[in-house]
């Protein structure tokens, strides 16, 4: 049984990212490739918030199993943002929220690139 918490969990035809990564809403691209894209975070938390969005529909980072290399790929991709954004001699973060108490709201694997100013030495 799904829990509450988990809304539309695994249901790719209702996933906003799924419906970003087949092209299927307005969402400017910032990157594309077989396997990964990158857009805007609409709510920006930093003067740069991207997500770098595996195209497989991969529900959480605890859902990963054998497809860890796809988060090599994404990490490269963040790299090549963050130095396109002017981030590589300052610094940025990496984030992937995994799970309720995580604080994942959106059910398809994603990492946040944060940076631009200084960013808050809290992480829980
Ligand atoms: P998380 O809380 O880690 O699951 O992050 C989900 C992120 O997705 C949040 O920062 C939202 O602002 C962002 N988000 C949700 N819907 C969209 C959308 N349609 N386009 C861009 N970002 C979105
Ligand atoms: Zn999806």
């Amino acid at each position: 049984m799904e829990k509450a918490a988990v809304p539309n969990k695994g249901e790719r035809k209702l996933c906003v990212f799924c419906r970003i990564a087949n092209g299927e809403t307005q969402t400017q691209l910032l990157h594309e490739d077989d396997e990964v894209v990158a857009f805007r975070d609409i709510h920006p938390q930093a003067p740069v918030h991207i997500l770098i969005v595996p195209k497989a529909h991969i529900v959480t980072l605890a859902e990963l199993g054998d497809h860890t290399a796809i988060i090599g790929r994404m990490a490269g991709v963040a790299n090549t943002l963050a130095e396109r954004e002017g981030l590589s001699r300052t610094g940025y973060r990496l984030a992937i929220n995994c799970g309720p108490e995580g604080g994942q709201t959106v059910w398809h694997l994603h990492m946040h690139l944060l940076g631009g100013r200084q960013l808050s030495g809290r992480l829980g």
